[in-house]
């Protein structure tokens, strides 16, 4: 089924179908290989969890070399740059190897396959991609793949609402784990695209959500994350569902060493909400509290939902209220119309907030979104130094931010080895400030008192404070 976004976006209510996942082993590969690459936000990598679940009941292994799959799954993005052009160069080499051995499975999936002109783009240039399949229907891909005859198989389910319970996942940590509390996304903000790639919004019912928490900590997770476009609107469409302030508060005490959300949007976050992260140790105090625009004119255009002032008066109220709150956010600039004015409202927001980090883009319009459609007339050099203009003032506040932990001791979550140095091992503290550390790799797994030696823009360095491990 082709994407209509249209469609999608003048439907006001879905009903959604809650179904249990058969999730049947079916050796149909004998240890050939999977190739599967990945793009874009936390969900896709969760998403990706799922895929490699199923890829495995079928058989398959995974290879990090496209050139031995067998099965080649590229999992797309919709929101990010160059995801696009990246996985139509993954494309091409795929042709080459369709070419050599017809038997190759291609298979795309992921936000972009949802996304406008994206399917007839695959259909008529790439006709050896076997399979297209859409963020709802991950779980039909094993039956695609058994049934792949060389014919392009699309199946990509934009608006119905589906959720499965049962479902695998094969997880990329034993130590940290997402878990989704909802699916897709009720607001549609002008400028964004998930509401037509992920549908319209579908919580999870709480019981399997705890089951599935209760379940990690006995398999020894130290950390969840409650994963969801919107998670603070979980509940919202469900009758007699508990809120995100409940759910939190049930995830909390099932013991679980700690417990994350993203993300939030400011309009949905209650007192309720502030009181119980401020209430449970173990409900880390990171907040992910996307800005987008300090000017309330652009606020508006964006359909945000909150002016600068409500804004502000959530930020003061989570950082009085929450112990060691660390607020990171997202901010657009260069939305159509925005000006110098608009501009300095935001800068001025970053000034107040002195915000913890912060994800800092130029507006990119997203086909068949209303924000596409507006008129924009200002030049992407001026956008671009808009764009350095903020990131100096973001940078400089999140210096300042590493450099409050200078010698002091801070809990670390170890998560594995360091990327850049294989004597250290890394780790994030409570406030999500990840930390390289001098220290043993038999701490991996465990929460460990450090001590901060350095200081940088985006990380902090530190040593294993020894004597009192937890
Ligand atoms: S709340 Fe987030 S995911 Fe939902 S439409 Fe707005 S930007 Fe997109």
């Amino acid at each position: 089924m082709k994407p209509n976004m249209i469609e999608a976006r003048k439907r006001t209510t879905i009903k959604t179908e809650y179904l249990e996942y058969d999730n049947k082993i079916n050796k149909l590969f004998n240890g050939e290989k999977y190739f599967l690459r990945t793009y874009g936000c936390q969900m896709n990598v969760h998403d990706s969890e799922q895929i490699r679940a199923y890829l495995e009941n079928l058989g398959l292994e995974e290879t990090d070399t496209l050139e031995k799959a067998k099965v080649i799954v590229l999992n797309t993005c919709a929101i990010r740059e160059n995801a696009h052009d990246k996985v139509f160069g993954y494309l091409g080499r795929c042709k080459h190897l369709k070419e050599e051995d017809p038997s190759i499975i291609v298979a795309i999936g992921g936000c972009m396959s949802q996304e406008e002109g994206v399917v007839s783009e695959i259909e008529q240039k790439y006709p050896y991609v076997d399979i297209v399949f859409g963020t709802h229907n991950i779980h039909d891909l094993p039956n695609m793949i058994m049934n792949a005859k060389g014919n392009q198989d699309i199946d990509v389910y934009s608006i119905e609402g589906k959720v499965y319970e049962n479902t695998l996942y094969k997880r990329d940590s034993k130590i940290t784990a997402w878990v989704n509390i909802m699916y897709g996304c009720d607001k549609f903000c002008t400028y964004c695209i998930v509401p037509y790639t992920r549908g319209r919004q579908r919580s999870r019912k709480s019981k399997y959500i705890i089951e599935e928490v209760d379940a990690l900590v006995k398999e020894g997770y130290k950390e969840v994350t409650l994963l969801g476009q919107n998670v603070n609107a979980y509940g919202k469409d469900l009758e007699g569902e508990i809120s995100f302030a409940k759910l939190l508060e049930s995830v909390a005490k099932t013991g679980i060493a700690r417990v994350r959300f993203v993300t939030s949007h400011p309009w949905d976050f209650t007192d309720e909400m502030i009181d119980t992260i401020a209430k449970y140790d173990n409900i880390m105090p990171y907040i992910h509290l996307p800005l987008q625009s300090g000017s309330d004119r652009i606020l508006k255009l964006m359909g945000r939902r909150y002016t600068k002032e409500e804004y502000l008066n959530l930020f003061n109220k989570i950082k009085n209220k929450v112990r060691n709150a660390t607020i990171t956010t997202d901010i657009i600039v260069g939305f159509p119309g925005e000006t110098e004015e608009d501009l300095n409202d935001t800068l001025e927001v970053v000034n107040t907030c002195k915000f913890d980090g912060a994800f800092t883009f130029i507006f990119s319009p997203r086909e068949g979104t209303p924000a596409a459609k507006m008129e924009d007339n200002t030049p992407i050099e001026v956008k671009e130094q808009r764009l350095y203009k903020l990131n100096e003032l973001v940078n400089k506040y999140s210096k300042e931010s590493n450099l409050k932990y200078l010698n002091k001791e801070v809990k670390v979550l170890v998560t594995g080895v360091s990327e850049k140095d294989e004597d250290k091992i890394v780790g994030y503290t409570e406030e999500m400030k990840l930390v390289n550390i001098e220290g043993d790799k038999d701490n991996i797994g465990k929460i460990i008192p450090v001590i901060i030696t350095d200081a940088k823009s985006f990380s902090l360095d530190g040593k294993v404070k020894e004597e009192i491990k937890c």
